[in-house]
């Protein structure tokens, strides 16, 4: 029997890695559903590769899928939409795992969709984790689902810890012999820029990362730092623990993929060519190991592994998602959702690359912050971020 999956945004860069791993198990995996918002070309192509029983698109896209779907062929496919059709196939009684790929907040209610029905959830989707926090880690314990990180860092870390590290109960401090996490940035395209030069840097420039290929918005998240940020709050809550036991280190080769530090002197590190089908592959087998077609580490080719400690002068976004952590409840959402707003704008080439961080800054000033209690107020805070966020920018502008 092959175990059923449903891919959340097939389409972007972390999908078609998933894609990639699957076709080479058919004997253990079978694609279920696959979704899309946009590139519904590549979806159909899916579509006839793959056979999914199950496609997701926006009901404004459904037309043009369903003329290249008959083009191609493939005439035993269901059509759902919008986000009703993500959460339903997130949480489809035939879907044992749930790649968890879409980009941003989008991704929050299909995400936790799959965490409540219990499913095997492969986290790549930070934003979601990031804005929802207590509430996603809960669902987990209460629907048994398991919540397993993909992001390469949480996924080095997962591997770094003790076996049953996430079964224990939230403190707030390390447990069982644990110190303190590293978690590694590579610093991204610009670390070695100076503030003046930062000013100028292009979107083009920016999603040119060095060792890593990914989605656009993640590209600019790591120019400036704030992915790091966002995967500092993404490894508090994974792993229960406090934003103060855990450093990051600017480590430019991405051979080492994050470390775990122990009582007793010992520190763990993963280490790994940057291809993301090996976070894919071990949160798919997991506790088991399967073949993917990266190459083993060559370490006399590598040569040299650098660490520098990251410069919050340059790359502010860092230190806010730091203090958002810290101040804890609705902090991190208004984050997320400024971050969101000023990448696209700074895409748009409507703002600077430092006016990121200053977006953000400026909005977590602007929102009044508050417990989190329930996911309808952080999609309510969620929107009112962006207002707050896309209103200051358009004084930029000006
Ligand atoms: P991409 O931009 O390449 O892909 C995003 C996917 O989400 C696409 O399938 C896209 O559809 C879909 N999507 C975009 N907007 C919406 C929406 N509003 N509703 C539904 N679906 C939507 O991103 P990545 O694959 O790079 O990243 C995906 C997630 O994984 C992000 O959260 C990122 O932070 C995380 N991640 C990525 C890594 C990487 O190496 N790429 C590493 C670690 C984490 P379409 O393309 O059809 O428009
Ligand atoms: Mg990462």
């Amino acid at each position: 029997m092959t175990q059923s999956v449903c891919i959340l945004g097939v389409t972007g860069s972390i999908g078609q890695s998933t894609l990639k791993i699957l076709e080479q198990h058919p004997d253990k995996y079978s694609v279920f559903a696959v979704t899309a918002y946009s590139r519904i070309q590549n979806l159909a192509v899916i579509c006839k590769q793959y056979r999914p029983k199950v496609v997701v698109v926006p009901s404004s896209k459904v037309d043009e899928l369903q003329l290249l779907l008959k083009q191609y062929q493939v005439d035993d496919v269901e059509i759902l939409t919008d986000e009703e059709g993500l959460v339903n196939v997130a949480a489809h009684s035939s879907v044992d795992i749930v790649m968890a790929a879409i980009v941003g907040a989008a991704g929050l209610l299909p995400t936790l969709a799959a965490v409540k029905a219990g499913k095997r959830v492969l986290l790549a989707n930070k934003e979601a984790l990031v804005m929802s926090g207590d509430i996603m880690i809960q669902a987990a314990k209460d629907h048994q689902a398991l919540l397993l990180p993909v992001d390469s860092e949480h996924n080095a870390i997962f591997q770094c810890l003790p076996q049953n590290y996430l079964q224990i109960d939230r403190q707030g401090e390390p447990q069982l012999g644990v110190s303190r996490i590293l978690l590694t940035a590579s610093g991204g395209p610009f670390l070695n820029h100076s503030l003046d030069e930062l000013k100028s840097v292009t979107p083009a420039q920016a999603v040119k990362h060095p060792n890593w290929s990914m989605g656009q918005k993640i590209s600019v998240d790591s120019a400036t730092l704030m992915n790091k940020g966002l995967e500092l709050i993404e490894a508090c809550h994974l792993f229960s623990i406090s934003e103060h036991f855990v450093t990051v280190v600017v480590h430019p080769q991405s051979i080492i993929h994050s470390m775990v530090q122990y009582v007793d002197g010992s520190t763990l590190a993963q280490m790994g060519n940057p291809d993301m089908c090996t976070p894919i592959a071990h949160a798919l087998a997991w506790p088991e190991r399967i073949h993917t077609h990266v190459p083993a580490l060559d370490l006399f080719a590598t040569q040299q592994l650098n660490f520098i400690e990251p410069d919050v002068v340059r790359f502010p976004a860092l230190k806010l998602a730091r203090q958002a952590m810290k101040a804890g409840g609705l902090a991190p959402s208004i984050l997320n959702a400024a971050n969101e707003i000023a990448v696209a704008a700074f895409l748009k080439q409507q703002i600077g690359f430092l006016q990121i961080a200053q977006v953000v800054e400026h909005t977590l000033n602007h929102v009044q912050n508050g417990v989190a209690e329930s996911i309808a107020q952080i999609l309510d805070t969620d929107r009112l971020a962006r207002q707050v966020a896309s209103t200051y920018i358009l004084r930029l502008e000006h």
